[in-house]
C-alpha cells in the first residue's frame, strides 16, 4: 500500500459469479457512523423517556379526572335523592294541608252550628278569616307560613269561642226556660175573669193542674230565697236565678227545699198541693225579670 493508501480504507467485494470490484472508504467513515447511530439511539431513548413521562403524567390526570367524575356522579345522586325526597315531603305537606283545611272548615261549620244553637250573635271572631288553602297549594315555605298563621288564629278563636260557649251556657242554666212540672195548662198570664169574685183581675202566673203530690222541679239554677208559708199562694218557693230571674212556686203541699239552698236546673223541689187561695191541686208559677212579671209561656221551651 502506498502512503496516499494510508488514510483510505479499500473493501473489496467479492460475488459468485461476477467480477470482483473493489470499494475505496475514507478511514474515518465507518467511527462517523457508529458515532452517528449512537447519537440518534441516544436522541430516540431521549424522545422516548419525554414521551414516556408525558404519558405517565397524561395517566396521572385521567386517573384524577376519573375520580373526581365519579365522585361528581355520585354526588349528583345524592343531590337527585335528596331532590326526590323533598319533592315526597313536600307533597305530604300539601297533602296534610288540604287535610287541615277539610278539618278547619269543619271547625267552622260545627262553630256556626253551636253559636246558632246557644243563641250568640256578637261572636268576637270576625267572619270569614278562615279562607280556604286549597287553591293555595302549600309547596313553598310561604304557603306553609299562610296556614301556620291560619292555625294559630284559629286556635286563638276557638279558645274565644268556648270561653263565650261556657258563659253563655252558665247564662242559660240560670233562664228559667225549664217547664217546672207535668199537667194541664188552666189558666195563662195576663186578665182574667177572677175565679173568686167573678170580677176581672190581673193572673200574673201561670196555672199547671196534676194530682197532688206531683213533683215540682226549679226551672233553673239558683239559690231559693224563700221556702214557707205565703198569703194566698199557700206553701210557697222563690228562687233568684241570678241574672235579673226569679221564679216563685205556689199552692204546693211540700216543699222539699229551705231559704238559702242552691238548686239545680231540674231539680225536685217541692210536690204540688192546693194550698192558700186555690180552687184545686195546681201549681201557681211566675216568671220575674228584674222585678217586672213576665209571661212565663214567653220563656219555657
Ligand atoms: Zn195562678
Amino acid at each position: 500500500m502506498g502512503k496516499n493508501d494510508n488514510d483510505k480504507l479499500c473493501i473489496m467485494i467479492i460475488p459468485r459469479t461476477a467480477k470482483v470490484r473493489r470499494l475505496t472508504i475514507p478511514t474515518w467513515l465507518p467511527k462517523a457512523i457508529v458515532i452517528a447511530i449512537a447519537s440518534i439511539i441516544l436522541i430516540v431513548a431521549l424522545i422516548i423517556n419525554s414521551i414516556y413521562s408525558s404519558y405517565a403524567e397524561l395517566r396521572e390526570m385521567y386517573t384524577a379526572k376519573t375520580t373526581e367524575i365519579d365522585e361528581l356522579k355520585k354526588e349528583n345522586e345524592d343531590k337527585n335523592t335528596q331532590i326526590n325526597e323533598l319533592k315526597a315531603q313536600t307533597d305530604k305537606l300539601y297533602e296534610k294541608s288540604v287535610e287541615i283545611d277539610n278539618k278547619l272548615a269543619e271547625i267552622d261549620k260545627l262553630q256556626r252550628q253551636l253559636e246558632k244553637m246557644a243563641g250568640i250573635q256578637n261572636s268576637s271572631r270576625s267572619e270569614g278569616i278562615v279562607k280556604s288553602l286549597k287553591l293555595q297549594p302549600v309547596n313553598s315555605l310561604d304557603g306553609l307560613q299562610v296556614l301556620m298563621d291560619t292555625l294559630d288564629y284559629k286556635e286563638k278563636e276557638l279558645q274565644n269561642f268556648i270561653a263565650e260557649m261556657e258563659e253563655r251556657l252558665e247564662y242559660l242554666e240560670t233562664v228559667p226556660d225549664l217547664w217546672p212540672t207535668t199537667g194541664r195548662l188552666t189558666s195563662k198570664f195576663g186578665t182574667r175573669q177572677d175565679p173568686f169574685t167573678r170580677g176581672t183581675s190581673y193572673h200574673e202566673g201561670i196555672d199547671i193542674a196534676n194530682s197532688v203530690g206531683t213533683n215540682i222541679v226549679a226551672a233553673a239554677k239558683g239559690k231559693v230565697t224563700f221556702a214557707g208559708y205565703k198569703s194566698g199562694y199557700g206553701r210557697t218557693i222563690i228562687i233568684n236565678h241570678g241574672n235579673g230571674y226569679t221564679t216563685l212556686y205556689g199552692h204546693l203541699s211540700k216543699l222539699l227545699v229551705s231559704a238559702g239552698d242552691r238548686v239545680e236546673k231540674g231539680q225536685v223541689i217541692g210536690k204540688m198541693g192546693s194550698t192558700g187561695r186555690s180552687t184545686g191541686p195546681h201549681l201557681h208559677f211566675e216568671v220575674h225579670k228584674d222585678g217586672k212579671l213576665l209571661n212565663p209561656l214567653n220563656i219555657l221551651k
